[in-house]
């Protein structure tokens, strides 16, 4: 009889497949999801909200309801092509329909807490959901051009709590539903008057998406996947896989399936070139170390040179920001289709790195850039607003103790899952 090894599957620094393509594992990251599923998407009053069902879903409703499936074409093209949210608007659906569907359903949104507007022009809202619930979103209007990204939460709160990260200080209170990652991009989209949704290639306002607002999307997969699923359909708001990013600190079992399923483009939160750092400053690292992360970028199927994978670097002075620590970045993503998105780190009330001098972070992106990586620095945008990358957070948790209830979710013991 063998021995069990030390170590869980993925702890294993040998990086072989077999290791990391652990459906085991991606079961075990779905169930501990499910524990901090989003409440039912229905009204105290009993009426549900069509936002975030799949086509699927929608149909079985519209059956369940005496009507024929084509309505979910119909409905479809009114709640996600011309962005309403009245029944009575739809004027393709006769008026005792819309009567009935009024009985039963409505097309929900978030409810915009605040909107803050920074000199920069960086937009953020605070949205609250049903069950009080709240959770950030960001507009980043490009310099130049009238596009820009829509930063999204997949999380209330974190699990992981990565050092620099004020979103880490929040524990996890629970995952956002489905239609609650598609609602911010709609509210958003309802703040700009950016209805109905382009056709092709019509330059937009809104043109593309990062998951890269609070939480973890690949410790919430199945609803971030619904709702991407569900953004990315032609005959609605019809954002292609290339204008998606989703960011991931590095949630291994679940970029293979995110690379599979979704093929939208990845950044993933390298920010330490060496185990004993990232282990600190990076926690989830302890589960899947550097050389099981790289691997799974190795094998990323939407990647090339046409759609590279984001390795994202925050410099924190004196910290990680050497141009050692450089050289050994450019040694471990060598031959990936990559570019490294080098980010000053933001500040926020509390924390306590320091960002790397101006003149540490050009010769740090020098020598990335030398080694034929493009190596943009991302200027931080909305900081006077904490909008910036890592400075979203909310009460939410706050607010549920002081009003005397217990906290939805326990401190996250581990790394997560
Ligand atoms: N959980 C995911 C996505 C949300 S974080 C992830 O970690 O990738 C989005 C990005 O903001 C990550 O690259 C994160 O490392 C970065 N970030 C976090 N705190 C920051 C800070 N204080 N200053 C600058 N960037 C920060
Ligand atoms: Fe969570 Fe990402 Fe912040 Fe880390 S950086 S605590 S994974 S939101």
């Amino acid at each position: 009889m063998s021995a069990a090894p030390a170590t869980s599957p993925s702890r294993s620094r040998d990086g072989t497949a077999a290791s990391l393509l652990n459906d085991e594992e991606r079961a075990r990251i779905r169930a501990k999801s499910a524990q901090f599923a989003p409440p039912p998407a229905a009204l105290p009053d009993g009426r549900r909200d069509l936002v975030g069902l799949s086509r699927e879903e929608l149909t079985d409703i519209m059956v369940e309801i005496g009507e024929k499936p084509f309505r979910t074409k119909q409905l479809w093209h009114w709640i996600y092509h011309q962005g309403a949210t009245d029944f009575s608007r739809m004027s393709s659906i006769a008026r005792p329909l819309q009567e009935k569907l009024a009985e039963r359903f409505v097309i929900g949104r978030p409810g915009v807490v605040t909107e803050q507007t920074s000199q920069d022009s960086t937009r953020k809202f605070l949205f609250r959901f049903r069950d009080g619930q709240e959770a950030e979103t960001v507009y980043i209007p490009d310099r130049q051009e009238d596009r820009g990204a829509v930063c999204i939460s997949s999380q209330v709160g974190c699990t992981l709590s990565c050092t620099f990260c004020h979103t880490g200080t929040q524990a996890l209170v629970r995952n956002l539903g489905a239609a609650e990652i598609v609602g911010q991009f709609m509210a958003a989209r309802d703040s700009y008057g950016e209805w109905p949704s382009p056709k092709g290639e019509t330059p937009r306002l809104l043109s593309t998406i990062v998951l890269m607002g609070m939480g973890e999307p690949l410790y919430n997969y199945d609803n971030v996947a619904k709702a991407m699923r569900i953004i990315m359909d032609g005959e609605g708001i019809g954002l292609s896989r290339r204008r998606i990013t989703l960011s991931t600190s590095g949630v291994v079992p679940m970029m293979d399936q995110c690379g599979a399923e979704l093929g939208i483009n990845l950044a993933v939160s390298l920010h330490a070139v060496r185990d004993d750092l990232r282990d600190e400053i990076v926690p989830l690292n302890r589960k899947y170390p550097i050389r099981e992360v790289i691997a799974a970028c190795r094998r990323y199927p939407a990647a090339s040179n046409a759609r590279r994978i984001t390795f994202e670097y925050i410099m924190l002075r004196g910290i990680n920001d050497s141009e050692a620590d450089a050289r050994e970045l450019v040694r471990l993503i060598s031959g990936i289709p990559a570019k490294v998105n080098l980010i000053p780190f933001n500040p926020w009330p509390g924390s306590s790195y320091r960002p790397s001098t101006r003149e540490q972070l050009d010769r740090f992106a020098k020598i990335v850039m030398d080694a034929g990586f493009a190596s943009p620095i991302r200027m931080p945008r909305g900081r006077d607003i904490l909008a910036a990358c890592g400075q979203l957070r909310t009460e939410s948790q706050r607010l549920r103790r002081a009003a005397g209830q217990p906290d939805a979710a326990p401190e996250a013991e581990d790394a997560g899952a």
